[in-house]
């Protein structure tokens, strides 16, 4: 009996492994002596009820796995090479306050809006704040996707071919991020292909309630030309609740009104 059970359990376990594919923690090797006594080098374990709980066999990852699955999540969320861009290495400049209060605040849920926009001029830190607010997203567990606007038109191009692709294939395919960063918005061209599918996939993520970062240098009037006047007023939307709009009024660039909503 205790040879099915312990051939069952290993079935189980391999099976929950293979549907946990994404999250996989290292092979390991089973004549090393194990690391963690927890897990015993398995890396999962079982919850503590009675072998014939139904909750027997809803394996959870081991604490000894938190940093291979933050690393996973990291690697998983295509930030921008180069040193890690962080809160804690921002060095705000006059007029960022408030955008990094509110980016807090967003990262917290201490809001109801599951979209946040950081508008502001070029060179004044939102490329920074989206890649800190991911970082941090990360480290909260969250499965998180970092893209530079113009990568992500390429990529929905390559991905989702030509126009009989599937629309739903592609909501699908980024629905299973978390939280989806997009990065300087206002540098896509407005005339490539792919333009009305990003903008579908942000429609999407605004109305499902779905969490995203927006980094836009342009202003609300500019974007509705550009992509979509449906998607500068989620963008801007700051009556619904469903949208926080973080303004950065760096000084230098008040001259520069061009971002500022019109
Ligand atoms: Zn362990």
């Amino acid at each position: 009996m205790d040879t099915l059970r312990a051939t069952l359990r290993e079935i189980l376990l391999k099976s929950r492994q293979n549907r946990n594919a994404n999250d996989s923690p290292p092979e390991t090797n089973e004549d090393e002596p194990p690391d963690c006594p927890r897990c015993r080098g398995r890396g999962w374990v079982s919850p503590n009820v009675p072998f014939n709980h139904p909750q027997r066999y809803e394996l959870k990852p081991c604490v000894c796995q938190a940093e291979t699955f933050n690393q996973q999540r990291i690697d998983r969320a295509w930030f921008p090479a180069g040193p890690a861009k962080t809160f804690a290495n921002f060095e705000p400049v006059p007029g960022t306050e408030e955008a990094v209060a509110l980016s807090h605040q967003w990262i917290a849920r201490e809001t109801s809006a599951n979209v946040l926009t950081l508008a502001g001029p070029n060179g004044c830190g939102k490329s920074h704040l989206t890649e800190a607010i991911g970082r941090a997203m990360v480290a909260a567990g969250v499965s998180t996707r970092y893209a530079y606007a113009p990568d992500l038109l390429h990529e929905i191009r390559s991905t989702f071919h030509d126009e009989s692709s599937d629309p739903d294939a592609m909501l699908e395919h980024y629905r299973r991020f978390g939280v989806l960063l997009i990065d300087d918005l206002g540098a896509i061209n407005p005339t490539a292909w792919g333009v009305k599918t990003l903008s579908e996939m942000m429609d999407y993520r605004y109305r499902s309630g779905l969490l995203m970062v927006v980094a836009v240098n342009r202003s609300m009037t500019e974007i509705a030309k550009m992509m979509d006047p449906d998607i500068a007023d989620r963008l801007w939307d700051a009556r619904s609740g469903r949208t926080l709009v973080a303004r950065i009024t760096a000084p230098s660039y008040r001259t520069d009104e061009t971002w500022v909503r019109s």
